[in-house]
């Protein structure tokens, strides 16, 4: 049967259920129509596969953790990260995943956005490239990805209802960029849409997003699914081009599809095209329609060898830690007194909090895996629960740094700092680490420092320091690629995705970051280094920096026109490894536009090729510049364009360290009218895009700036957060802790209420609530908090927790009950086996 013929043989209800998942972790089974499920699971950097709804978020399956997105892009490496999509791949396939949740590419606006770990970098083109070798390794496996989350969640304060207020040219150049490049080349099998809004619509019901841009645009023909909840209204999304709900929101939402459907407010046709979606994807992985023979093989979990991804896992950390910092102290020697500080040398951070945390099998930490290297002196340092000095600590690790030869400083971000659900409040390590670092430096000049992070950190005591590691969060085998690279048994190659500010006031997003109900994005186009660059500001480390223990020279530029037509060129240079030791240098290649019409970054990364070298060896780099690389997108036209004039075609070692530049001349019969004026954006053109008034950011973005205030009556859409701001919402609060709270995502580390549950509208906590909570709660909770109807919804809600406890106790006794055979039945089995080895020994007798 074709998928036509099956979509026009299922019935409304049928096709409605097919639109949302069944549970959190796979889409809907119809067994009347012979249509399996599919199962997704969470990447991007391992695998965590969680049981069902009820377990907590970290107690997944346990699987290899690899270095986050953040170290990954820092390879600069997209082979190396295309085998890593590979393992991944194969892992998920070993697992019984047919999509992994992953990669998740938003654009590093400000340092301080909680998932930034996760994401790959400040710039487009970066994320794009790398993050298209990863999609592509993984789905060489038959695996499929949900790149996410599509578009602008670039923060974790109020992303389930936050409006980013984006103009049309930074949303184009800086925020769907990576998202284009990867639909175009990589053809990702499904994209996971944002919770947030993007100037004033949800993604999860943004037609010019998904259906226009997406579809139309980029020619998508795979399926959207939402993230977790983050459906607003179900009834526009599926005609915006949202297939497929996720997690399964009980039925409710597809009663709402049936009844629209039924009422004439949604037509049916756009349900067809959302089931014909699913219907592919699942066909995709399963094969019930093209391959049925598949289907008829029962699948098995395989399993997959922890121990060889976990040597693989390494290898990758080794090329994502970045080199920051050398005056002399690394490589390390093995015959030196080598003292090691800090409690990450022994229990390093190797990820971050939320739906990417891996249940790893092992992690090796620095100080072991020293172990196999050389003998080093530990002392503690500081203690990661406490921001306070303590002073015995300190003195204990300075006493002991006087008479060593290296002091190797193990610091960073405790795990509270950086999570999904929450942003940081500023960009400072733990006052004590700070103190530490400071007073060692002072007392020996070879105090080397390795931090893990998922985002820049200041560094007050930089000077101090006479070298830098950026380890990131490096995944399990971190500890062990530690001790390769700073010992030389590897040598560093890693490049900074993003770049270090001195402090967080000099990142162009500080005065709009994370704003209330809106966030404004006024610097536009100037993000990261394309920001640092245009007003000349001093970085603590430059986007594209590492150091190598080996030495470079570029040589022989040359570029060369590919064709009459066009803007197809061939850019190659020599690299010559000038120094002792093997090693990877990752060049980098910047377009810069001289004298444009419009406002545009001093100089864009539009390519960038890692090579090999051993000692004296020289090689040729060659990178391929087309279109794109010349273009900005131009409001006028409504589309990208290549200004003719000069181009500078600069090569570097990182944005800031341009050893080769040529320049050539473009021509465009197409003569385009910028797009902005200079005399209606004067700080965009010649002034600190940090400083822009709401007035031309008003200019820029060409409507009226939004200017939201919260209804007085209280909706489904509002969050807990603005329902304990009433008379009930203390009340309501506890309600929705004896019904949901403690379970999956609504429960975070012990102790810890997660942003999370504050932030979620009602409405999403209501659909993920597995079926704890109906429509009618719902209800009678807005009703309450907007003191109506107040006896009769009190009832309500009172049935609602009688319901739920008995539903509670009759699930322990029946868990007791199973326990209780379960008991009886080993207690038999091992009576049984007794007695036959009795039995046993009296024939051998
Ligand atoms: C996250 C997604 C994740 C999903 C499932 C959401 O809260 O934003 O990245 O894939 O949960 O765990």
């Amino acid at each position: 049967m074709k998928i036509k013929e099956l979509i026009d043989a299922m019935t409304l209800k049928e096709k409605a259920s097919l639109l949302s998942g069944d549970g959190w972790w796979k889409t809907k089974a119809i067994d009347r129509l012979g249509i399996p499920s599919v199962y997704v699971s969470d990447g991007p950097h391992g695998l965590r596969i969680q049981d069902g709804f009820e377990a907590n978020i970290n107690d997944s399956r346990q699987a290899v953790c690899f270095p986050s997105g953040t170290g990954l892009a820092s390879s600069f490496n997209r082979e190396m990260i295309a085998a890593a999509g590979k393992v991944l791949g194969n892992e998920c396939k070993n697992e019984m995943v047919d999509v992994v949740l992953g990669p998740a590419i938003n654009i590093k606006r400000s340092p301080l956005c909680g998932r930034n770990f996760e994401y790959m970098s400040e710039d487009p083109y970066l994320t794009g490239q790398m993050a298209s070798a990863y999609v592509s390794g993984i789905r060489s496996t038959g695996t499929g990805v949900s790149v996410k989350h599509f578009a602008a969640n670039n923060q974790e304060k109020h992303r389930m209802t936050v409006s980013s207020v984006i103009d049309e040219r930074a949303l184009r150049e800086i925020y769907l960029a990576a998202f284009e490049e990867i639909v175009k080349s990589a053809k990702p099998d499904t994209l996971m849409c944002s919770y947030n809004r993007i100037n004033g619509v949800y993604s999860s019901e943004n037609p010019g997003l998904l259906n226009g841009i997406l579809r139309d645009e980029w020619g998508f023909d795979g399926l959207v699914m939402s993230d977790w909840g983050a459906v607003a209204d179900r009834v526009k999304g599926v005609p915006a081009g949202l297939d497929l709900e996720m997690p399964g929101s009980n039925g409710i939402n597809e009663e709402k599809l049936i009844e629209a459907v039924e009422q004439g407010d949604l037509e049916e046709e756009a349900i067809d095209r959302a089931v014909e979606r699913v219907l592919r994807l699942v066909d995709m992985h399963t094969g019930f329609i093209s391959r049925p023979e598949a289907v008829e093989k029962k699948r098995k979990r395989l399993g997959f060898d922890y121990v060889d991804d976990h040597k693989k896992a390494r290898l990758f950390a080794r090329e994502s830690m970045v080199l920051l910092k050398n005056e002399g102290a690394l490589p390390l020697k093995k015959d030196e007194k080598i003292l090691f500080v800090g409690e990450f040398a022994k229990n390093p951070r190797i990820q971050g909090g939320g739906s990417s945390h891996v249940n790893c099998t092992k992690i090796i930490s620095a100080l072991k895996a020293s172990s196999r290297v050389t003998e080093v002196e530990f002392v503690q340092g500081y203690k990661l629960t406490d921001d306070e000095n303590e002073d015995f600590l300190i003195e204990e690790a300075v006493g002991k740094a006087a008479g060593a030869d290296k002091v190797i400083v193990f610091a960073g971000l405790p795990e509270s700092f950086e999570s999904e659900g929450g942003d940081r409040t500023n960009m400072r390590m733990p006052r004590v680490q700070n103190r530490l670092i400071r007073e060692l430096g002072k007392v020996n000049s070879n105090t080397v420092v390795v931090l893990h992070n998922g985002s820049p950190v200041e560094m007050p005591w930089i000077k101090y320091a006479n070298a830098v590691l950026e380890a990131y969060l490096g995944g399990e085998a971190c500890g062990e690629a530690v001790i390769d690279l700073l010992f030389g048994i590897a040598n560093p190659s890693g490049k900074l995705a993003e770049t270090f500010p001195v402090k967080l006031e000099d990142n162009p997003s500080a005065d709009n970051f994370p704003g209330g109900l809106t966030v404004e994005y006024r610097e536009s186009i100037f993000v990261g280094y394309r920001y640092y660059d245009k007003v000349g500001k001093e970085v603590l480390f430059p986007f594209g920096h590492g150091l190598s223990y080996t030495s470079f020279e570029y040589s022989d530029l040359s570029v060369e026109k590919l064709s009459e037509d066009g803007f197809d060129y061939k850019v190659s240079f020599e690299i010559k490894n000038t120094g002792a030791l093997s090693g990877m240098e990752a060049a980098q290649l910047y377009v810069r536009k001289k004298g444009s019409k419009t406002f545009r970054p001093v100089q864009e990364l539009k390519g960038f090729e890692k090579l090999s070298l051993r000692p004296g060896e020289s090689k040729t780099a060659v990178i391929m510049l087309n279109e794109r690389s010349f273009a900005y997108y131009n409001t006028k036209i409504n589309d990208w364009y290549v200004e003719p004039g000069k181009y500078e075609i600069c090569i570097g070692s990182s944005s800031r360290d341009i050893r080769l530049m040529t320049s050539i001349m473009l021509e465009n019969p197409l003569n385009a009218e910028a797009g902005t004026d200079e005399n209606m954006l004067p700080t965009y053109y010649f002034g600190d895009p940090a400083k822009i008034s709401a007035g031309e950011f008003e200019i820029l973005y060409g409507k009226t700036l939004p200017c939201e205030e919260k209804d007085k009556r209280l909706t489904l859409r509002n969050t807990l957060e603005d329902c304990v701001q009433t008379k009930w919402g203390g009340r309501i609060y506890k309600f929705l802790n004896v019904i949901i709270n403690g379970k999956a995502m609504f429960k975070g580390e012990k102790g810890k209420e997660p942003g999370l549950i504050m932030e979620a509208p009602l409405q999403s906590m209501i659909c993920m609530s597995n079926g704890r909570l109906t429509l009618k709660d719902g209800n009678a909770i807005v009703g309450l908090l907007n003191e109506e109807n107040i006896i009769e919804n009190l009832g309500i809600l009172k049935n609602a927790v009688s319901r739920e406890m008995k539903k509670n106790s009759e699930a322990k006794k029946a868990l007791k009950e199973k326990q209780k055979a379960i008991k009886e039945k080993q207690k038999a089995e091992a009576s049984e086996n007794k007695n036959t080895s009795e039995a046993e020994k009296d024939t051998d007798d």
